[in-house]
């Protein structure tokens, strides 16, 4: 077993992550297989040592932060092993967007897109069934992985893959989850690789994992609609999804649908052209070119439907060259940057939501987000119902009504069947709203699972279930 490292400088660069909630851990360790992390747990576990799997740290939920014991860092744990056809495999540590780049050169595709694929893990994304902007049309991580090495608390190493069932002797977490894109809760699945998804370094440490490959798409149309109304792009979204989920290799069968409010275009509009005055509303859409339609079987059903729709069509745009489809994605890249100078200025944190409801409650959601009592922006996965609220409070009474606001948003995205968690996980930041969601029966049901496979509670302490 590798010797814990117990300088505090060194272990103070492990103490936070993106939520800026800070922790603290007596020592660290940095293994380099599956074999020394087996050793680490036993020995954590035989000691009664809390231990945080920390990778990236770029969870917002302070999901990477330790309250005491070892922090369990998964960087050397880094190789990329095979890349096939249709597999490839690699440690739990390896960056997602350096293997997704592999990947690509390989000429093969591994779709999961968190924003952050660059600065967070594989072992991660699945730990935490991360999605993205074109989950609207691949789904999260979950059905992209194949099998697992996984090491549970006390030590004992575990090799599932797809089919296999987790022991009998491990309790059934039964529950029905909310029938939205989600990362709240462990799966209610006895399949070996699906168990271990999603449940945010808590049952387990992923340190290899085999996942399945796809074509890569050879041609993309990127597509920047504006609306005059909210009630226009919401009839443009209803017909693009429909289409999408009737026929993937349709002419209209968006990859993703991503929203933008009036108060993003403001924000866009100052540093890129192009944002027409009379829009309130607009769509960034992406649409794998299908050798069936080619470019312009696509652009003639995109315009139509845009059209029909009333979207605002001297103003549109629809590119398949790359300068034009980075031009329009200039306006997407401007609107963090916009966000976060409003953030340095106001010297307040945002407030961001990360809720999903279903497709009937969009409109409800929406006018909830839009009652926000301060300076906000709505932008997100619109396809999947699921925005992100950022509220930028200028001061502490604004801080405190924006924490406040949040939870009514949380009440009522449970009232309307969706989850307090579409893609963030839970850590350690949502445990009394996954409560809220779920119920005392069902927590009881996650703490006896917890319980069986964690007697000590030594994994992930404070991350999903408080002890
Ligand atoms: C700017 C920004 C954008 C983001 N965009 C998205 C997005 O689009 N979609 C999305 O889903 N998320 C997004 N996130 C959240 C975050 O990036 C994801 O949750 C990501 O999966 C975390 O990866 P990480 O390597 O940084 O993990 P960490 O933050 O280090 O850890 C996250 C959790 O996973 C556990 N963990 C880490 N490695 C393992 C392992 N090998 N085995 C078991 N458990 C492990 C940790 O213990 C912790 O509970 C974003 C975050 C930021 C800061």
């Amino acid at each position: 077993m590798p010797t814990p490292v117990t300088d505090p400088s060194v272990i103070e660069g492990y103490l936070t992550d993106a939520s800026n909630i800070h922790g603290h851990a007596e020592g660290l360790v940095r293994p380099t297989s599956t074999e020394e992390v087996s050793a680490i747990l036993r020995y954590c576990q035989a000691n009664n040592i809390a231990v945080t799997v920390s990778a990236g740290r770029t969870s917002t939920t302070a999901a990477a932060v330790p309250q005491g014991g070892w922090v369990l860092s998964m960087e050397r744990l880094n190789t990329i092993h095979h890349i096939g056809q249709d597999t490839a495999q690699a440690d739990g540590g390896v960056f997602l967007g350096a293997f997704q780049t592999e990947i690509e050169a390989a000429g093969r595709f591994f779709p999961p897109d968190p924003t952050s694929r660059h600065e967070c893990s594989l072992g991660a994304a699945i730990a935490c069934n991360a999605s993205g902007a074109r989950s609207f049309r691949y789904g999260p991580t979950r059905p992209w992985v194949l099998g697992l090495t996984v090491v549970l608390p006390n030590g004992e190493v575990m090799e599932v893959k797809r089919g296999d069932s987790v022991p009998d002797d491990w309790p059934v977490v039964d529950w029905v989850e909310p029938h939205v894109k989600t990362a709240a809760g462990y799966a209610p699945t006895r399949d070996a690789v699906d168990f271990f998804i999603g449940q945010e370094g808590t049952l387990g440490i992923i340190t290899r994992a085999t996942v399945r490959l796809t074509d890569l798409p050879a041609e993309i149309m990127g597509v920047l609609a504006y609306f005059p109304s909210r009630a226009s792009l919401l009839r443009f979204v209803d017909v693009a999804r429909t289409a999408a989920r009737a026929d993937r290799g349709g002419a209209v069968s968006p990859r993703c649908l991503e929203y933008y409010d009036s108060n993003c275009l403001e924000l866009a509009a100052k540093r890129v052209g192009g944002v027409p005055s009379d829009a309130v509303c607009a769509l960034f859409c992406e649409q794998e070119v299908q050798p069936s339609h080619e470019e312009d079987g696509h652009m003639a059903a995109w315009w139509e439907a845009l059209d029909e729709a009333g979207a605002l069509a001297d103003d549109t745009l629809i590119a398949t060259d790359t300068a034009t489809r980075e031009m329009l994605l200039s306006l997407r890249h401007a609107i963090p940057a916009g966000v976060n100078e409003e953030v340095v200025a106001n010297g307040m944190p945002k407030v961001g939501t990360d809720l999903a409801v279903p497709d009937s409650a969009l409109p409800a959601i929406m006018d909830a987000y839009e009652a926000a009592p301060m300076r906000h922006v709505l932008f997100g996965h619109i396809g999947d119902n699921h925005l992100h609220l950022n509220l930028l409070p200028k001061n502490e009474g604004e801080l405190a009504r924006a924490r406040a606001f949040y939870g009514e948003l949380v009440k009522t995205t449970i009232s309307l069947g969706g989850t307090v968690s579409a893609e963030h996980g839970i850590g350690k930041l949502k445990t009394a709203y996954l409560a809220d969601m779920v119920g005392p029966e069902v927590i009881a049901r996650f703490r006896a699972l917890k319980q069986r496979l964690d007697p000590a509670w030594i994994l992930g302490r404070g991350t999903m279930l408080t002890q």
